[in-house]
């Protein structure tokens, strides 16, 4: 459709090369993919921005990238990156995708994260200052209105700047925002906006009992946790199901048919619409073969089957979709769509 401007040409790009930024803590990156690598030099980054918001230089450097990629110079880091498609790319300077994961502190410890070591380190990280961004950007005119914003860990509602950011995008009319919350401190700025219909918000328990709450969280706020789950689902816009509940399943912690049992009693209870399902990624990457995989697959039909039997919705998370691709066959042998 865009192909006229566009010299042309289909490429093979992904729209966070083409119109991403990721805030990590340490700078502005094109994607948030670079802290799989765990590696400074991945060279579509941009490791020597730093938080003044140069668009000029940002723009350039997103221009020498669409060059490499109209060229057919994919770089290693993205080579089999499931974001890669081929298609005509709208080539203007706009920001259509933005991700915020500084990684800052959070009130949770989950096991899956980082050691509780680390999250004391974590904990004690400067907030970085975005608010700035979104001013400059919106009235520069450069975010584009239906731009994804997503919100991850540290954890959100504990930024300093996070109410004002928030009330200040639904105030420009951003509809299409992702908050990943623990859920433990409740937000009056995510309220407003399920009550407009203008954000998803993710939070994950990942249990359904006091005790494997603490296990898994490392804290104890399984009852406030659960409580703030109650008044967002009450304040989200009926229309469309906002709030979504995600159940991680980590490997001999909470994947007995009576853990998932205890869940749904939750999910009932609280009158939840829609549930996010996944496998701990650390797990999967240890474990990535057909063995395990159908042990896992064993417990997520189980999953499913309860949801269905339910009347529950529900989706797969981003590991699990990983594993439904990578094993197709194996898959569809015990979750039918
Ligand atoms: S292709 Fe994948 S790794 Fe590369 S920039 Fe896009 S999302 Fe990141
Ligand atoms: S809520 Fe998110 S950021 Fe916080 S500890 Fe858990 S996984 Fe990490």
């Amino acid at each position: 459709m865009f192909h006229w401007f566009n010299k042309n040409k289909e490429y093979l790009s992904c729209s966070w090369l083409e119109y991403g930024i990721y805030f990590s803590f340490n700078g502005l990156y094109h994607c948030c993919m670079f802290s799989h690598s765990h590696e400074n030099d991945f060279p579509v980054s941009l490791p020597n921005a730093n938080l003044t918001y140069n668009f000029k230089d940002f723009f350039n450097k997103k221009q020498l990238i669409r060059k490499q990629q109209r060229r057919g110079i994919i770089n290693n880091r993205c080579l089999g990156c499931f974001s890669l498609e081929k298609k005509f790319w709208i080539p203007d300077n706009k920001i259509r995708k933005i991700a915020i994961g500084t990684n800052t502190a959070c009130n949770s410890c989950c096991i899956y994260c980082t050691t509780p070591e680390k999250r004391k380190m974590l904990n004690k990280r400067p907030d970085i200052p975005i608010f700035e961004f979104f001013k400059k950007a919106i009235n520069k005119d450069m975010i584009t209105p239906e731009c994804e914003i997503e919100f991850g860990g540290g954890e959100p509602t504990l930024m300093r700047e996070f109410e004002d950011i928030m009330n200040y995008l639904l105030d420009k009319n951003f509809k299409n925002i992702k908050i990943h919350s623990s859920g433990i401190k409740y937000s009056s700025a995510i309220e407003r906006a399920l009550k407009s219909d203008c954000c998803e918000l993710v939070i994950s328990p990942d249990s359904g009992n006091r005790e494997l709450y603490k296990k898994i969280k490392l804290t104890d706020k399984f009852d406030e946790v659960w409580g703030n789950i109650e008044k967002y689902n009450n304040a989200q816009n009926q229309i469309k199901t906002q709030v979504q509940v995600k159940y991680i399943i980590i490997p001999k912690i909470n994947d007995s048919e009576e853990n998932i049992e205890e869940f749904f009693n939750q999910i009932i209870k609280y009158n939840v619409k829609l549930i996010r399902l996944d496998i701990e990624t650390n797990w999967f990457i240890e474990h990535n073969n057909p063995k395990d995989i159908s042990q896992i697959l064993n417990t997520v039909k189980f999953f499913i089957n309860k949801a269905r039997s339910l009347n529950i919705k529900y989706c797969n998370n981003a590991t699990l979709d990983a594993i439904k691709n990578q094993y197709r066959d194996l898959y569809s042998s015990f979750i039918q769509d």
